[in-house]
Order: structure tokens, then sequence, then C-alpha cells
């Protein structure tokens, strides 16, 4: 089973959420689906008997609540029974200055409400060719972990270089297998006893022509899709994806 997950960012509609719901409706996936719409479309998906499609946020406030006006709290997903969250997106760290620190505290509002986060991390194309990517990658997983500590919950990492997101080049196989590898042997430091509940999931351009070689290889749990992931038919032939 791979994890395949949908990041929609700031597009879609309801209309276009109906035509996603009508493509998976009543079929059991064997992959495990998880679809990232802007927060006014997330909806409980308890009538819609789809195994294994659930539906996750893009973001989640760091505080429980209070005088934070926009955010949205890791309590409020769980009420409305959301209980997928990606955190720390190169966006959002980029964009709206998301730091190591805020993100271990969104993952901590996560844990603590049972959400599932979807961790993302990755080097920019500076820090690739400087060769400092793997520093940058261990520096964002003690950060984003600091005093965490994990029970039974499942945690998804992306790695997401930033050089490949939205732009059409995606690292090498023998790239993304020696990251993730990478990432795995960090996490079996920081939590020996849990290492099997962290699934590792590549990010980055991700379509129709790259996503069959990418998911199968074995050091892959799964993707997190971006642009491909609104086109209900490609992002439908993706979640199908056997080994
Ligand atoms: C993303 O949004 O994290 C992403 C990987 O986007 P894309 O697939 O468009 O590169």
């Amino acid at each position: 089973m791979k994890y395949i997950i949908a990041n929609w960012k700031l597009n879609g509609s309801k209309s276009l959420l109906s035509e996603f719901l009508n493509q998976f409706a009543n079929h059991s996936l064997h992959n495990y689906v998880v679809l990232c719409p802007p927060h006014l479309l997330l909806s409980d998906l308890d009538n819609k008997h789809i195994d294994n499609f659930f539906m996750g946020s893009q973001n989640v406030s760091e505080y429980d609540n209070g005088a934070f006006t926009g955010e949205i709290s890791a309590e409020m997903l769980a009420e409305n029974k959301i209980f997928h969250s990606i955190v720390g997106h190169s966006e959002r760290r980029t964009l709206f200055s998301e730091t190591d620190e805020k993100i271990n505290k969104k993952i901590k509002q996560l844990l603590s409400n049972k959400i599932t986060p979807i961790l993302c991390i990755g080097e920019n194309l500076e820090q690739r060719n400087t060769n400092i990517f793997k520093k940058i990658i261990d520096l964002q997983l003690e950060e984003a972990f600091k005093n965490i500590k994990i029970d039974d919950q499942t945690i998804i990492i992306a790695y997401e270089p930033i050089w490949s997101i939205g732009t059409g080049i995606t690292p090498d196989i023998s790239q993304i297998i020696a990251v993730h590898e990478f990432i795995k042997t960090k996490i079996k430091q920081m939590y020996p006893k849990n290492v099997n509940q962290f699934k590792i999931a590549y990010g980055g351009s991700v379509n129709l022509k790259n996503y069959s070689t990418i998911l199968s290889s074995k050091a892959v749990d799964g993707v997190l899709v971006g642009g491909a992931s609104l086109d209900s038919r490609s992002f439908y032939e993706i979640c199908n994806f056997k080994n």
C-alpha cells in the first residue's frame, strides 16, 4: 500500500470536488489516499463510502484558540473528522515565514488531536548544488520533532526538493532513493521503536509519466502530488498504482 496525497493549494471549487468524489465513489482503493483541498472544501466523507480515501488540511494553527484571526485549530479539524494535515510545506515556509519552531508547535497540536501530520521537508537548489542538502534535511527533522514523543500514530514525511515543486524537474530515482534512505536512517536514530510508523513520500512534479517509476521503489512509501492532482482522471490513475 502506498500513500498518495493531493495538495490542491489555492485551487479547486465545489464542482471540482464533486467531480473527484464521483470519480472515486464506490471504489475500494488499495492505496491510502488523502485529498487536501482549501479549508472551505473540507468535508467529512462518512456518507461517501470510499475505502482508504480521506481528506486532509493544508495547514493548521500552532495555537489552541484565541485572538488569532484567520487561523484554524487542530481541535477544529478533528471535530470535523479531518484526521490528516500537511505541515511545513515549502510555500508556507518561504511565503508565510513559517519557521521550524512553528512547525514543531503545529506537529504537537496535530498529534495531541490524533491527526496524522504530513510533514514537508526538502532543500532548495542552492543547498542541493552546494551539497549541503543532507545537513538541511537533518536539521529540519531535528527541529520539527524537538521534544516530541510518538505513541502509535502514523507520521508521513514528504521529501519535497523545492527545486522540483511546480517546475517539471524531478530528481533521478537514485537521488530520491538516496534521500529517502537518509531520512529513514535519521528517523531510526530519533525513534528506534517507532520507525515503522513513519512513511516517507516523495513530492515534486509527480505526473502521469513518472509516478510509476517513483512509486515502484521500495524506499518510496508514497507521493505528494500538486499540479497533477487537479485533474480527477490523472489523479485517479496515480491513486490506482499497483506494484
Ligand atoms: C506540492 O505542492 O507540494 C507539489 C509537489 O507540487 P507539484 O506536484 O505541482 O510539483
